[in-house]
């Protein structure tokens, strides 16, 4: 093999409950307006469409406890979501195959620069912008299925400064994870190293310097978030 020109990129992994091998990432997928209360209040209908997705860069995922305010904007959105980490993958993968490709859980957060991603969708422009950047993914650490199971119900939530903004349950979810997965394979080679993020119940609201946000899904361990 030849030598690389330059340092290799670094590789962002997330830690394992239970164990000091950790989580290597790949991709960051994430689906928009999988909540209908969520989908109502950012002006939606919602019906079961066809879902949609968008990406995060994988070294937008960040274990550290710390969220620094993103540059470029002055309103940065919290939206808890439960991630998935896929152990494998495949293309066209069946529902009921689905859940075998799953390694395990996290809280997460899919940070927003919401007025950007406004800007976006009056112009009729990608998100990216308002989705994908810095640090945009806080993660706790992943679950294994063996120690929690398949996930498909329970309490959701965000607390700010102690205050609870964002609660749901799981079960809400327009498309289930499964679905989600089998719907994906379809567009790419989905693979180990993969995260899904499912989407955010409603309350989705700003953020400033100095708060402290809690993020709970049933037992996995809560995802503790500093803004900086
Ligand atoms: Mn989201």
């Amino acid at each position: 093999m030849k030598n690389l020109a330059i340092l290799a990129p670094r590789l962002t992994t997330i830690p394992i409950v239970g164990t000091s091998d950790s989580f290597p990432v790949r991709r960051i997928y994430c689906i928009g307006r999988n909540y209908a209360d969520h989908t109502i209040e950012m002006g939606g209908n919602p019906d079961r469409e066809s879902p949609f997705f968008f990406q995060k860069n994988s070294n937008n995922a960040d274990s550290s406890g710390e969220f620094p305010y993103p540059t470029e904007t002055n309103d940065v959105h919290h939206e808890v979501e439960l991630t998935i980490a896929l152990k494998s993958g495949g293309k066209n993968i069946t529902e009921e195959n689905a859940n075998s490709h799953i390694f395990g859980y996290a809280v997460s957060l899919d940070m927003t620069r919401r007025d950007l991603q406004s800007e976006m969708k009056a112009l009729r422009r990608p998100w990216e912008i308002g989705k994908s950047f810095e640090r945009s993914a806080p993660i706790g650490e992943i679950s294994r299925v063996e120690e929690v199971g398949y996930i498909d119900s329970g309490l959701i939530e965000l607390k700010v400064n102690g205050n609870v903004k964002q609660t749901g349950d799981l079960n809400q979810m327009i498309w289930k994870v499964p679905e989600i997965i089998a719907y994906l394979s379809r567009f790419y080679d989905i693979e180990g190293g993969d995260l899904i993020m499912s989407g955010t119940p409603a309350g989705v609201g700003p953020v400033v310097k100095g708060d402290q946000l809690v993020a709970s899904v049933k037992e996995l361990p809560d995802l503790k978030i500093l803004v900086i």
